[in-house]
């Protein structure tokens, strides 16, 4: 498991590299454009260039581009959706501009409409974005099911995935914060286990391709997306920890979105404490295996 950081890419992606070096992570995400802006960004070729000299003179070895929270794939509005196209399309061709692990994107909303259409028309718009980019893949995000966004169950995701044509780049990115908002159960190994299995018979587990790690303020099927710092929240410890060491994970990168302790962000503490859970997590894994097989 790669475990790194969502960072800051002000400066440039290389910058986004330093940073997460600097909080010890092995995966860094970054958004690619003003979260704030539909402004698309186009990175120079000195810049991609800078980028991959930092990152191979890095222990970090994964970058997830996040999609700005301005794009609704699913909107009823037409000039909505073109907008959201375009800035996909941006970050997609940025992704393979700097050998991305993926974009990662929240699937859209469907406000108050009905959710059969919202997931054709956001289909649309993803099946486009990936005809007109090549290279990077796209994960779409589980979302903690608040205010119509598509995404809160695994055979939303999964309908989602056939509407968008199932396309080989496709993939899934889970947040835990938004898992055990939306419902679903994961704070014990058993559990997750349990939900992995759901996930793998609705969207297949070939599908999964990067992880995010919060825990939660809110409670389980609260609905609400309230990130807590790791261990501070409703996951706790224990339910970090299964996230950590489940086996599943194995080879994938897992950012955290914490808030940190001053709202700037992870900190290399809390990193170093995620890696303390995970390996303590395989330990008990493999004393539980070693119980039962006797
Ligand atoms: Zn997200
Ligand atoms: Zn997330």
């Amino acid at each position: 498991m790669l475990i790194g950081a969502h960072v800051s890419p002000a400066g440039g992606p290389a910058k986004a590299v330093e940073r997460g070096e600097a909080l010890g992570a092995q995966a860094i995400q970054i958004f690619n454009q003003n979260p704030r802006a539909w402004k698309p960004t186009v990175y120079s070729g000195e810049q991609v260039a800078a980028f991959r000299e930092a990152l191979a003179a890095s222990p970090v070895d994964a970058l997830l581009i996040h999609a700005v929270y301005l794009l609704n794939a699913a909107s009823e509005d037409a000039e909505i959706r073109a907008k959201t196209l375009a800035s996909l399309v941006a970050s997609l061709r940025a992704g393979a501009a700097l050998g991305a692990h993926a974009v990662v994107l929240h699937p859209g909303s469907a406000k108050t409409g009905d959710v059969g259409a919202a997931i054709e028309r956001a289909g649309v718009v993803i099946a486009e974005a990936l005809a007109e980019s090549e290279g990077c893949a796209l994960h779409l995000e589980n979302t903690a099911g608040a205010g119509g966004t598509l995404g809160r169950s695994f055979g939303e995701l999964a309908a989602l995935i056939d509407a968008a044509g199932a396309d080989a780049r496709l993939g899934v990115c889970l947040d835990s914060c938004h898992l055990l908002a939306s419902g679903v159960e994961i704070r014990t190994p058993r559990a997750l286990t349990a939900a992995l299995d759901a996930f793998d018979a609705e969207v297949g587990i070939g599908r999964l391709g990067s992880l995010h790690l919060n825990d939660s303020q809110t409670p389980l099927g609260s609905n609400r997306d309230r990130h807590a710092n790791i261990g501070e929240g409703e996951l706790g410890l224990a339910g970090c920890r299964a996230f950590l060491s489940e086996p599943r994970f194995d080879a994938l990168p897992c950012v955290l979105e914490t808030p940190g302790p001053d709202r700037s962000g992870p900190t290399r503490e809390e990193l170093a404490l995620c890696a303390e859970l995970r390996a303590d997590g395989l330990r008990r894994r493999r004393r539980a295996r070693s119980r039962a097989a006797k």
